[in-house]
């Protein structure tokens, strides 16, 4: 952050999309914690800091009169614990912009926080309205975008509101300097073998990103749900396990370039499958390409968990995105399991591993190895997109 924050007003757009829980007490403050470097260093070098984020879909849950539920989606339910992370009392604005918000950011002294109410309270901010963003943006003096895990979204106070600042007067925070800085790793001369594991339920949302390893990788490892789509396209029996219908072209067609590019695929040869989807579910281990009428493979087999594990400890560069099977179930955890140790040993031994995407994350962080890999990206959707090769708005925004 090479700005001069002494005596300015810093608006720093941050991801404070935390789950509350029934009684709006915050279940998971990582979100929160991650910012505290960006807002600590302005803070210390004689800055302000006015804080914007949004906080769930207030505008896609109206109450029934048509309103926003402000009782429910309220970023003041962040302020008590925000003053407990930060050691010092943080003020909250009950509007995002407006008279009241305007005479708050005037009066903040320099180390003082004000905490701006939700910016999807505002119609404005998701459409990107210039009116709203030259309205947010007027409130400080600087820009500071640490908010990665919206970087993909062209929304006012992600994106908009950065065009009101001269270029010596708009940077990224910590954090996402950081996630920028990581992606880059994998993009630019990236240590080899380098492989791709890739997981989840679809494969229609993990396509883009599938294809734009074909010209990264060397090995691509897939598993979970969207690993019987491409058992069904190859001619496997895949009983009731979750499939893509309309992909299995497309399947076929990665599997072909795969082949013409050298990039070597590697698909679970066993299964462990179930009679139905829940954890008590009778289970036993079978080939991928043989599961019986009745039965769905809701996680990666013992053969599959060896032959991954082996590709995956052979890595110099490794990048993990979705869960080898159904891992929220004790019973069919075991594969994510072995994807997560191997990552981790790989990582000891000298690999650079990038772990992205809510799901993964939330994986190595159940199992206590967010430590063990390099890097936990925060956004999910942003790391993918960057990885996909497009450029974020939230960080064009800033480049200029
Ligand atoms: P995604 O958001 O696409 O990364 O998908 C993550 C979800 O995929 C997790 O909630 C997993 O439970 C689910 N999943 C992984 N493997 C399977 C499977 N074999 N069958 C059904 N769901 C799965």
């Amino acid at each position: 952050m090479n700005i001069d924050f002494n005596q300015k007003k810093a608006l720093i757009r941050v991801d404070f999309n935390v789950p509350l829980d029934k009684q709006y007490s915050i279940t998971d403050d990582t979100r929160m914690r991650e910012a505290l470097p960006t807002l600590r260093y302005v803070m210390e070098h004689g800055g302000a800091v006015i804080l914007m984020s949004h906080l769930g879909r207030p505008l896609d849950k109206l109450k029934e009169d048509g309103t926003v539920n402000v009782e429910k989606f309220t970023l003041n339910h962040l302020t008590k614990h925000l003053s407990i992370l930060l050691g010092r009392h943080v003020k909250f604005c009950p509007e995002t912009v407006g008279d009241t918000a305007t005479l708050m950011a005037e009066a903040l002294q320099p180390g003082e926080v004000l905490l701006l109410e939700n910016t999807r309270f505002q119609k404005e901010e998701e459409k990107g309205d210039q009116e709203f963003s030259k309205k947010l943006a007027a409130l400080g003096d600087v820009y500071v975008n640490d908010a990665f895990g919206t970087a993909h979204r062209a929304h006012a106070s992600t994106t908009v509101i950065a065009h009101f600042f001269p270029k010596e007067a708009r940077t990224f925070g910590f954090l996402m300097e950081n996630e920028i800085k990581n992606a880059n790793m994998l993009l630019h001369k990236p240590a080899r073998p380098f492989t791709a594991i890739t997981g989840g339920a679809k494969v229609s949302d993990k396509i883009m990103l599938l294809e734009r390893f074909l010209d990264l990788v060397d090995n691509i490892i897939i598993g979970g749900g969207m690993a019987y789509t491409f058992a069904k396209a190859q001619g496997g029996k895949i009983g009731n396990s979750l499939v893509e219908n309309d992909r299995l072209d497309m399947a076929l067609e990665l599997l072909k370039k795969a082949e013409a590019k050298g990039v070597k695929i590697y698909l679970p040869e066993d299964s462990i499958v179930a009679d139905k989807f829940d954890n008590a579910a009778s289970h036993h281990a079978t080939s991928s390409y043989d599961i019986p009428e009745g039965w769905m493979g809701l996680d990666i087999g013992e053969k599959a968990n060896a032959a991954f594990a082996e590709v995956i400890k052979n890595s110099k560069t490794i990048i993990w995105n979705g869960p080898m099977g159904v891992f929220e179930m004790p019973n069919f955890a075991n594969g994510t399991k072995a994807v997560a140790v191997a990552v981790a040993e790989a990582t000891k031994a000298g690999a650079y591993s990038l772990v992205g995407g809510g799901d993964s994350v939330a994986a190595v962080n159940q199992l206590g190895l967010a430590d063990e890999v390099s890097f936990v990206s925060t956004g999910g959707g942003a790391m993918r997109e960057m990885l996909e090769g497009k450029e974020l708005p939230g960080i064009k925004a800033i480049h200029g």
